[in-house]
């Protein structure tokens, strides 16, 4: 694969920064994750308008420059031939001379990487069976509005969450669930009324949910922006996720209890094909 390392296009094999990168050793970036489908990128604007304002609630200097980003996904999709898969980018702080808490110089420049992942996001086998989700304590800093790279704690319950036997996580804050390990949570009534957490500091302000939150009015379907219990999400009649690696990812099991017949449900179905068409078509 080549890959993208501060202005430049080089083997991964051959790509490096710094040890002193704020990245390496505070966590200290942030990143977005791009779908491509046909060889076209999902939603980009709508990525690089979060990307602006993750650097900005963190002071980190770097001009986003929606053109020239567009034009580093498009060469990196092309020179590694991805039809379906993910861009990553990731900006941080940047290299300073040594460790230290205090940030660097303002003219130290911000460190900026980009990777492709080809991979099959249409056809999915977990779409197609359904999640099984294990419920954990959100033990995450206040600020999940923020897409940093501290993807510790859920990368921790992601894994518990397979030793459960389980395919991911939510998080429960203060007795609600705020969002997954990796992507935004709903349930659906017995009404039919889709339920998400309201944006908040409490969760990231997912790309994939304002599109599906779109769909969904497009189909006169109602929507609730609120916070529900476990308890709730157990005796809905659908569950799912949504997020730009996984667009619309049904769920069949929470803590244990069946949700629906156990199977993916209409309406997640149907969003994540209304999801797929109007995105695959608006692509760039
Ligand atoms: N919530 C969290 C914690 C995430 O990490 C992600 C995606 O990585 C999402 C939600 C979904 O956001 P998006 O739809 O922009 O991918």
């Amino acid at each position: 694969r080549t890959v993208y390392v501060n202005g430049q296009y080089v083997p991964e094999n051959e790509a490096s920064v710094s040890i002193f990168d704020r990245a390496f050793l505070f966590a200290d970036a942030v990143y977005e994750v791009t779908s491509v489908l046909d060889g076209k990128l999902i939603d980009f604007h709508g990525h690089i308008t979060r990307l602006e304002r993750s650097l900005s609630e963190l002071g980190i200097n770097f001009k986003v420059d929606a053109d020239a980003l567009l034009a580093i996904h498009r060469e990196l999709v092309s020179k590694n031939n991805v039809t379906e898969g993910l861009v990553y980018l990731q900006i941080s702080r940047g290299a300073a001379s040594d460790r230290d808490f205090m940030f660097p110089a303002a003219d130290v420049a911000p460190t900026v990487v980009l990777f492709t992942q080809s991979k099959s996001l249409i056809k999915s086998a977990l779409a197609e069976r359904g999640q099984k989700i294990v419920s954990f304590a959100d033990l995450r800093w206040r600020r999940c509005d923020i897409k940093t790279v501290q993807l510790l704690y859920p990368s921790i319950v992601k894994n518990e969450a397979a030793k459960k036997g389980a395919d991911d996580a939510w998080l429960v804050l203060d007795g609600k669930v705020t969002e997954g390990s990796s992507n935004n949570s709903y349930i659906v009534t017995r009404d039919g009324t889709i339920v998400t957490r309201e944006l908040s500091h409490d969760i990231l302000h997912g790309i994939t949910r304002k599109a599906v939150l779109k769909c969904a009015a497009e189909l006169d379907l109602k929507v609730e922006e609120r916070a529900f219990t476990i308890a709730e999400a157990q005796t809905a009649q659908e569950a799912f996720t949504t997020s730009a690696s996984a667009f619309v990812c049904p769920v069949v099991e929470i803590d244990g209890a069946v949700i629906g017949d156990g199977t993916p449900g209409p309406i997640a179905k149907r969003l994540r094909e209304i999801y797929i068409d109007a995105n695959r078509a608006a692509a760039i």
